[in-house]
């Protein structure tokens, strides 16, 4: 818990922070403010991440500094894990050995940390962090403002998801005071992306559907597509919420092939429909209204499970 978190900065000088793998605004954005406030409070800190980092969060401050790593190599007192549902989310070995802070805004999350602290009320975990800076009377620097604002930014869809609390407006004005820039953020987000991913969106929206209620839509994404697009990791951000700007379309599931086989699906909702639920029961996990997960097998007969499960979830609703 936050207490804990407090404590252990308090008495401990050499932090490392990681995310998961491939990881969004929520995760980079978190990381490096939390970064920023260990270093504005004399700390020694470094973020790691497995990979790169995607080009929409490379303008932030502290983002070259981000080191690229596969096993554990340094001594540290804690290693702080942000936005994992698991200890091998963030794709680094040795994690196990290090004595590690699960900080999460997912209920769903294993509590595999030394210290757990999650906070399913949070918008994202960039919320989480902020509180973590007024809990250790810590100041908020532009860098941690810049960070934790684009954490919220891309959890909250530019605000407009229904994680969205008046706390989070009320510590997005903060962080604006703090020095955040929203129209930079924004432009860094949204409109800073190759022509690949519309290359892309073409061919994935060729594919969209609707299940006969005309309630759940799909999309799909092949690997020849990627590969005709000339598409990197990224591009695909947020291709699942087009489908639902159909008054309709209350649910959308958009599976990706990532090997002969082998997809990725992300799960989203409108109200009170609950897609975390249906992700977990095919061994995935997330929020009410975005979740993911990975599965194997025939795609066609695959998806009409899912489907299948979404209809069931909108039943019970
Ligand atoms: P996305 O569709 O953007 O990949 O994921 C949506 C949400 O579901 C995110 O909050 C993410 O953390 C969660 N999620 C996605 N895939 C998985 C998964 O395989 N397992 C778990 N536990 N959560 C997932
Ligand atoms: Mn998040």
């Amino acid at each position: 818990m936050l207490s804990q978190v407090v404590e252990l900065i308090e008495n401990k000088s050499r932090f490392a922070i990681t995310t998961h793998i491939k990881p969004d605004g929520d995760g980079v954005g978190s990381s490096l403010g939390l970064y920023w406030l260990l270093r504005s409070l004399g700390k020694n800190a470094e973020v790691i991440v497995r990979g790169d980092v995607p080009p929409a969060y490379r303008s932030l401050p502290g983002a070259d500094e981000i080191r690229d790593i596969e096993k554990m190599d340094g001594v540290y007192d804690a290693v702080f894990v942000i936005e994992c549902s698991d200890l091998d989310r963030p794709g680094i070995a040795g994690l196990e050995n290090e004595f590690t802070v699960n900080i999460d805004h997912h209920a769903t999350s294993e509590h595999f940390g030394s210290i757990n602290w999650i906070d399913s009320t949070a918008s994202a975990v960039g919320e989480m962090i902020y509180n973590l800076c007024k809990a250790i009377g810590g100041r908020i620097t532009q860098d941690i403002a810049e960070c934790v604002y684009m954490a919220l930014v891309t959890d909250t869809g530019s605000f407009h998801f229904p994680n969205t609390s008046d706390r989070t407006l009320k510590v997005a004005s903060e962080l604006i005071k703090a020095g955040a820039r929203p129209a930079k953020i924004g432009e860094a987000v949204y409109n800073n992306y190759p022509w690949s991913r519309i290359e892309l969106m073409r061919q994935v929206l060729d594919t969209v559907k609707r299940d006969k209620t005309g309630r759940i839509a799909s999309l799909r994404q092949t690997l020849e597509m990627k590969r005709l697009a000339g598409a990197i990791d990224g591009d695909n951000n947020g291709f699942v919420n087009i489908p639902l700007a159909a008054r309709d379309v209350v649910a959308v599931v958009y599976m990706r092939e990532i090997a002969p086989g082998k997809y990725r699906a992300s799960l989203r909702s409108k109200g009170n429909i609950n897609v975390a639920r249906v992700a977990e029961s095919f061994g995935g996990g997330g929020h009410k209204n975005a979740a993911g997960l990975s599965i194997e097998g025939d795609w066609d007969e695959k998806e009409c499970e899912i489907v299948s499960a979404i209809h069931d979830a909108i039943e019970t609703s």
